[in-house]
Parts: C-alpha cells; structure tokens; sequence
C-alpha cells in the first residue's frame, strides 16, 4: 500500500510561473491590465475565438453571459443536471427556470436527442457542457439552436484544449472556460469567455466591471479611464493581473498537460481492462481530441463505502457531480424526483473521478489500480 496520500487533483506550477507572478506583484499594477489584456489574446489565438473577456471565474462568466442574453423571469434555460451547480444555480437567481436534459449513459454528454423535446416556446437558450473534456456532438445541437432561434452557450469548464470536429473548444459559438485548481490549466481561480459574437463579448466586458461603458483600464495613464460611465448595472467579476500572468505560463504548458493526461489515462484503461466491476466512461464516437479533465469510473459496488476504502489505501478520489435535480431545493422548489432523468441517475449514484494531473507518475497509476483490486477483493470478502 501507498505510504502517501495520492490527491486526486494538484495544481502543476512552474518556478518560472511563480517568478512570473513575484514580477507582476513587483510592477505597481496587480489588478486588471496589461497581462489580462495579453491572457485573453493568446487565450483567443490558441482557442480560435474571435474574442475572449477574461473573467474572475467561470461562474462570474456564465452569469455576465445570461443577463447579457437577457434570460430572465418567464424563460427556460435547458442545461445538463448532471454537472457542476454553477449554472442551474444561475438560471434560478435571475428568475428563469432551469430545464433539466438526461444525457448519454456512457459519455453522459447531453445531445439534440435529449434537448429537442423540451424545447418549449418559454425555451431561451441551450447549455451543454463539454463533459470530462471531451466535447458535446455540437453540430447537430447547433443546428437545433438555429431551426429555433435559442442561444447556445457552452460550459467549456472541462475543455481547455478538447477538440471537436478538428476545431477547438471556443472558436465557434460562446464557449465559457474555467481556471480553478482542479481544471486542465488554472489561474487560481479564474475564467475566460470566448465568442464570436462581438456585441455579446462587449456586453461581458461591461458587465464584469460594475456595468462601465468603457475598459476601466487606460493602458496610456495606467490608471482607470475618468469618464467611464455605468450603462446597465453590473458585477466585480474581473481578473487580476496576478492571476492572468499565471494563465499566460500555463496556457503555454496546455497541450503538454493534455497529452501527459492522456498518457495516464491509456495506462489506466489498460490497467483497470480485466476488472468487470469498473466501467471507465465511453468515448464519443465522432471526430474529437480529449482533454482528459477528469477519469471517471463507475464502481459496480457501493460508492461512498468504495471512495472510503481508497481513502484507507491512501488514494484520493473525487465525485464530478451529483444529479442537481434531487438536490434539497430543487426537489423542493421544483417537484423535481427520480425517474425524471434515468441515465443521469444512474450515473450520479455510480460515477467516482480517479485521480489525474499531468505531475502523476506511472507508478501512481499502477498504485490507484492496485488499491481499487485490493478494495473490491475486499469487498467480497
Ligand atoms: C468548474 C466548473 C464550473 C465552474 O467553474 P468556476 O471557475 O469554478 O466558476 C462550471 N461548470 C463545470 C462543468 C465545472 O466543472
């Protein structure tokens, strides 16, 4: 057994990032400037995207992007339940009801097939999420977006770097990206929205700093503009330049990052392939690159006594996520229950993230498969 505690997440941060950050704190100038500037071009130029406004978090970024669409009172937003409570919890704060989509059983991505029915004429926009890091069939989506007119914003939080069709995450549509710890490349915490619409990303530009009609930040004076002025009441929602800097040396590291993660991931597969009771998830079938976010298995025995028993081995693990619809109030402000969403369900019952970093040794890997062995042989017992 592992002496040590194997996390299921761990930042990986470069002395030169960490250098990077000591120079931007040495500057005069940590808030938002010029290297929040030059993060969301290169973050732009890597991704494709027309635009990219860098915000303090996806969350921040999500909620800036509905009330620039205007969802509100009397709307219905038609998002995953299996999936971080961020956006749900959006949809509910500004009014609008969340209309929960089931997903596919094996890549638990939501589809045209799980939307389209609950399109109703109440139906303002549409918000798959890039699930594990992988991408959603966005074409198909796409179209039905189109054919009724709704908004389509995708929640990319897992997808830095994931590919779609030979295009990346981001260069098409909106997509919004997450830099928390745990995600593919981190700010500390942090975000980036990615469109290309351009009246949109104007919108979240203003509305990330308090609702301003211009950039606060004058890049001449290095100060904030005077004759700024508020156009719609908006948030504090904006990054720093501490944080941004971090962003710029990790995006550099990106695509190495991926592909270490999905070295990881094929040892995984190979070394968990003779145990029946795990089920790592299923890949999409059409054209895409993974990025690898999360390495997730469904245990075919009890969860919570499954994550235990690793914990004991010195094995961290993570649950990415419980069925927001049979959360406390959503039942309860919504009637919502099971047998509304089956694959969902049984994937939220199920569902256990291994752990997974680019700074994972080989024999990490090797360990976590040795410690589920011995759990479930235990088990049996
Ligand atoms: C992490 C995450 C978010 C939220 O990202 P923050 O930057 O923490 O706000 C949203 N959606 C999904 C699927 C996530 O995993």
């Amino acid at each position: 057994m592992r002496t040590q505690f194997l996390p299921f997440s761990v930042p990986t941060i470069s002395e030169e990032e960490i250098a990077a950050v000591g120079d931007v704190l040495r500057s005069g100038w940590i808030t938002t400037g010029p290297n929040c500037a030059r993060f969301e071009g290169a973050f732009a130029a890597y991704t494709g995207a027309a635009g990219a406004v860098a915000v303090c978090s996806a969350t921040a970024g999500m909620h800036c992007v509905l009330l620039a669409l205007g969802i509100g009172p009397g709307d219905e937003v038609i998002t995953p339940s299996l999936t971080w409570v961020s956006t749900a919890n959006l949809i509910c704060l500004l009014g609008a009801t969340p209309v929960f989509a089931d997903i596919d059983r094996d890549t638990l991505m939501v589809s045209r097939e799980t939307i389209e029915p609950l399109v109703t004429s109440k139906t303002k926009a549409i918000i798959p999420v890039h699930y594990a890091g992988a991408p959603a069939d966005m074409d198909p989506i796409r179209q039905l977006a189109s054919e009724r007119g709704l908004a389509l914003i995708e929640d990319a939080a897992h997808a830095a770097g994931t590919e779609y069709n030979g295009e990346r995450i981001g260069k098409k549509g909106t997509a919004i990206f997450s830099f928390h710890p745990i995600k593919n490349m981190t700010t500390g915490e942090g975000g980036m929205v990615c469109s290309d619409d351009e009246a949109l990303l104007a919108k979240v530009k203003s509305l990330k700093f308090h609702g301003l009609g211009v950039d606060a930040f004058d890049r001449q004076t290095q100060g904030r503009t005077p004759q700024a002025q508020v156009i719609q009441p908006g948030f504090k929602y904006n990054l720093t330049d501490i944080a941004a800097v971090l962003g710029l040396g990790q995006l550099k590291r990106l695509d190495g990052f991926n592909a270490r993660r999905a070295e990881l991931v094929a040892r995984y597969r190979e070394r968990l392939a003779d145990i029946p009771e795990i089920l790592p998830l299923g890949l999409p079938e059409y054209g895409h690159l993974h990025a690898w976010h999360l390495f997730i298995v469904r245990a075919a025995t009890d969860r919570t006594v499954f994550m235990a028993a690793l914990k004991e081995r010195n094995i961290g693990t993570g649950l990415h996520f419980r069925a927001i619809h049979l959360q406390k109030y959503y039942t309860e402000t919504f009637g919502m229950k099971r047998g509304l969403l089956p694959n969902t369900e049984w994937n939220s019952d199920r569902i256990c993230s291994l752990p997974l970093f680019p700074s994972m040794t080989d024999a990490d890997v090797d360990d976590v498969a040795a410690a589920i062995k011995s759990t479930l042989a235990a088990a049996k017992d």
